[in-house]
């Protein structure tokens, strides 16, 4: 672990599994809640002088980690596939390290600023913003390492100092990009402790810390009301990016050959093992065999294997908890619906791509997020019905609308209660557009100058 700059070392560890082979990866250290102490009071102390470096030098520090993560992004992807499982090419572990580099660049392109309101009675205001203090972030297993850039970028760009807590599944890949951040960065300003929840629930201790002034989180939605109650009491500034069930709308309109290899991305990337992921398809009865048959056709030459591999599109599902989840959903999909790939044998933890048809609202598989690379399809007749149902659950995060008339989806689209919706597309996200849930998959938003002003308090000065 990187605290105060230096390695910091520690009698336990725990092991990290490779999802395609079941073989040990490496070992990370196992954090201690004294640890946590070292690390919180390491960020605490670096934070006044971290708060009072020029901007333009944050600025720079940001291009310097850019630069430092290009140098190693073959040696972190290769990281990232080992720990998560998902492939070097595509949009896989390499183009997870690529995001890196482009997410610290657009950081250090952006400043939180200032604003002078005009003159009016009783004098002069400007409103400045400040940084908050030590920023803890909690990141899940999905995409470890660019979530983990994610939040500490625009924490430390705005001057506040970072503990940050990667997956117990995934903590290797974020040991190494703090461990490079911390070449370019004064000691103390980005510090990580790894631990398995199990030993010591490190998020937990993190969320309850008085000098942890902001947690940045990214998980389920159950874990983030579970840190938002503890955070209460204290006032924490938080943000949370929860779970979502993204529901995808077909107008009758499409073409179903033309937006096949699209609604197969936004169910599949990453083997559905993305927040933002297309979870349900809503798609009118005039083309529903005929996106089916398209879609179908499209996932059914995908080829599946370890990561590493330099021909594998898909990987495994990360991890046996998560395995057993979308196993679970998948066969309560089965029970109701018509399979209409997927099914039968298969090794370890290589879940075949699952697509099922005839289904609906309150089948398991369509109201809870399986987070995994089975897609529930179902048919509609009336728009308005479609809608209804896509609005129907507690979850907001993303929504599709698929058409060849870009204005009659804007339409649909405007009326899904949620954070993102995307036009004919799924799930492309990038650093200067705010992104963030409604309802239940979050508060607040990451990205943009709305994502930086997340790490900053407002100082109004009247003189
Ligand atoms: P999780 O909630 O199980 O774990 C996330 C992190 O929280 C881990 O680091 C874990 O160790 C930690 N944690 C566990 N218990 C805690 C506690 N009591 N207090 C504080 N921290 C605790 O989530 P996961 O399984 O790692 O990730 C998958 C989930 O993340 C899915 O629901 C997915 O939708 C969501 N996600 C959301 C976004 C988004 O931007 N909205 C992005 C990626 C993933």
């Amino acid at each position: 672990m990187f605290i105060d700059g230096a390695k910091h070392p520690v009698s336990e560890t725990f092991s990290v599994y490779n999802p395609a082979t079941g073989e040990i990866v490496g070992e990370a250290p196992q954090a201690s809640a004294a640890d946590l102490e070292t690390a919180v009071a390491a960020a605490k102390a670096a934070f006044p002088a971290w708060a009072a470096t020029p901007d333009a030098d944050r600025a720079a520090a940001c291009l310097a980690i850019a630069d430092k993560v290009d140098e190693h992004a073959e040696e972190l992807a290769r990281l990232i596939t080992m720990e998560q499982g998902k492939p070097l090419g595509g949009v896989g572990s390499r183009f997870e390290a690529g995001g890196i580099a482009a997410w610290a660049r657009y950081t250090s392109s952006i400043a939180a600023g200032e604003q002078t309101l005009a003159e009016g009675d009783g004098g002069n205001v400007a409103v400045h913003r400040k940084p908050i203090g030590v920023v803890g972030s909690i990141t899940p297993w999905n995409w470890p390492a660019l979530i983990a850039t994610w939040h500490i970028l625009p924490a430390i760009r705005t001057g506040n100092t970072v503990v940050v807590k990667p997956s117990p599944y995934t903590p290797l890949s974020t040991l190494l990009l703090v461990e490079l951040m911390n070449q370019v960065l004064p000691a103390g300003v980005v510090n990580v402790v790894t631990g398995d929840d199990k030993a010591a629930n490190l998020g937990a201790l993190m969320s309850a810390h008085k000098d942890v002034r902001k947690i940045i989180f990214t998980g389920s939605t159950a874990t983030g009301s579970k840190i938002a109650a503890t955070a209460a009491p204290m006032m924490k500034r938080l943000t949370l990016e929860l779970g979502g069930n993204d529901a995808g709308i077909v107008l009758p309109d499409v073409d179903p050959a033309a937006i096949a290899e699209g609604l197969f991305w936004a169910g599949f990337i990453n083997m559905g093992q993305t927040c933002a992921a297309m979870k349900r398809l809503y798609v009118h009865e005039d083309v529903y065999d005929a996106v089916c048959d398209a879609l179908v056709s499209y996932a059914a030459n995908i080829p599946m294997g370890n990561g590493l591999d330099e021909g594998s599109v898909m990987g495994p599902i990360a991890n046996r908890m998560q395995y057993d989840k979308v196993k679970a959903l998948a066969d309560a999909g089965a029970k109701e619906g018509r399979v209409l790939l997927g099914g039968g044998e298969h090794d370890g933890l290589f879940f075949p791509l699952t697509i099922i048809a005839d289904l609906d609202n309150g089948n398991p598989l369509v109201d809870e997020e399986q987070f995994g690379p089975v897609l529930p399809i179902i048919k509609y007749s009336d728009v308005e019905d479609a809608i209804a149902k896509a609005n129907a659950l507690e979850t907001g995060l993303g929504g599709s609308v698929w058409s060849s008339d870009t204005e009659a989806a804007k339409a649909v689209a405007q009326r899904l209660e949620c954070g993102t919706v995307w036009i004919n597309q799924h799930g492309m996200i990038r650093p200067d557009a705010p992104f963030g849930g409604t309802k239940m998959s979050g508060i607040g938003v990451e990205f943009g100058q709305e994502g930086l002003h997340a790490y900053t308090d407002i100082q109004t000065m009247i003189s």
